[in-house]
């Protein structure tokens, strides 16, 4: 949106009185020792577009998003997706019936060919409905991102056994906050939130996690996955490698699986990706970068385009050249304006609050080394001009 457009959307609001001309820079709160970028910054990327799936009803399964990555969609073409875990060369042992997956008792667990690390996980289940067994024997199965831990599958409906051990439990380490398992043969829908343990020299720097919905409602809110845990075992955190497949659990009953898909995750700030709270060490490289595209940038433009590029690359990264530069450009616009009256000035209004507003912004949060002349003349020539006055 451009500055003129955005400012004429804004002007038949109450916002439009203390908004800066420029909402695009010299905005919000700057960017400070582990954060890049500003408030609501214009520079920061935007989020990629992904087409939402749909919904799945017990009738069928909903539609994955548009960038995920199919792993089963029903059809035997997708089996080709899954070896034996055995013995990876060799084909799984599961079929395809009805559209969906089924583990068949003894031929061990089906492992995806494709591996891969952080991600959003979603599998759809079902028990068989002749019920059988009970506790751990009843409908077990599991799933295990990137074959290392396992959030349990298990047909828990009506069905007590050891907490930790429930459907939508880390298994061995967390149980869920809530049992929300449908009857046996109704398909249960799982979403996992997949983050690995994150080492550096061999020590660990942020756990990893795990978060879980079962059938929307959530089981595991960033569970840290202590070491993974396992049967009768409890484990000790390690390095995950850097990929890994997903595994489905054979536990001897013939669950069924359909619609599963993952979306592969950014790295966190832990491991150097651009989110949130990064370390100071990244925050000082993602700034810098910042400060040289926006100078990059500048020096393609001639006049107030340039100067406020140069500016709004100080709230980055401090350049002496740019900071004298842009100085140059602000005394000689103020020479340029300062004797203007009636019409002649009334024109230049937009750019006179707007070269204002970056200087009042660039004082206010010390960014200068101190607030410059300009500053308190182009001040002056609004207040006298009475642009600051309310509306009436
Ligand atoms: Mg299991």
């Amino acid at each position: 949106m451009s500055i003129l457009s955005r400012s004429t959307l804004l002007s038949g609001l109450v916002l439009a009185v203390t908004a800066p001309l420029s909402p695009a820079a010299f905005y919000g709160d700057p960017p400070d020792a582990t954060h890049p970028w500003a408030i609501h910054d214009e520079n920061r990327p935007q989020p990629a577009r992904v087409e939402p799936g749909t919904f799945s009803s017990q009738e069928q399964p909903g539609k994955p998003p548009s960038d995920a990555v199919i792993l089963f969609d029903g059809t035997p073409a997708t089996l080709k997706n899954w070896v034996s875990d055995k013995d990876p060369n060799q084909a799984t042992k599961w079929e395809v019936k009805d559209g969906s997956l089924q583990c068949v008792p003894g031929s061990g667990y089906v492992r995806t060919k494709q591996e891969w690390g952080d991600c959003q996980l979603h599998v759809e289940w079902s028990a068989p409905s002749k019920v059988e067994g009970n506790s751990q024997g009843r409908g077990n199965s599991g799933i295990f991102p990137m074959g290392q831990v396992e959030v349990q599958v298990l047909d828990n409906f009506n069905n007590p056994t050891y907490a930790d051990g429930f459907a939508g439990s880390v298994y061995g380490v967390n149980p869920p906050m809530a049992n929300a398992v449908r009857a046996p043969g109704e398909w249960q829908v799982y979403d996992i939130v997949f983050r690995r343990p994150v080492f550096k020299e061999g020590k660990m720097v942020e756990d990893g996690y795990l978060t879980v919905f079962v059938n929307g409602v959530l089981t595991q809110d960033h569970t840290p996955l202590e070491g993974g845990g396992g049967h009768k075992a409890r484990s000790k955190d390690h390095p995950f490698p850097e990929k890994g497949p997903l595994k489905l659990q054979d536990h001897g009953n013939p669950v069924r699986y359909r619609n599963i898909w993952y979306r592969p995750l950014p790295a966190r700030a832990s491991e150097g990706g651009d989110v949130s709270h990064m370390s100071a060490e990244a925050t000082t490289a993602k700034r810098q970068s910042i400060a040289a595209s926006l100078r990059a940038d500048a020096a393609k433009e001639q006049g107030n385009g340039k100067m406020l590029k140069l500016m709004e690359s100080l709230v980055y990264a401090p350049d002496a050249a740019a900071l004298a530069e842009s100085t140059k450009l602000s005394t000689a616009f103020l020479a340029s304006v300062k004797d203007l009256s009636g019409d002649a000035l009334e024109q230049k209004k937009g750019s006179i609050r707007q070269v204002h507003e970056a200087l009042k912004y660039l004082s206010n949060y010390k960014i200068l080394p101190a607030a410059l002349p300009e500053e308190s003349a182009l001040g002056g020539i609004i207040e006298k001009a009475g642009w600051n006055a309310p509306k009436k």
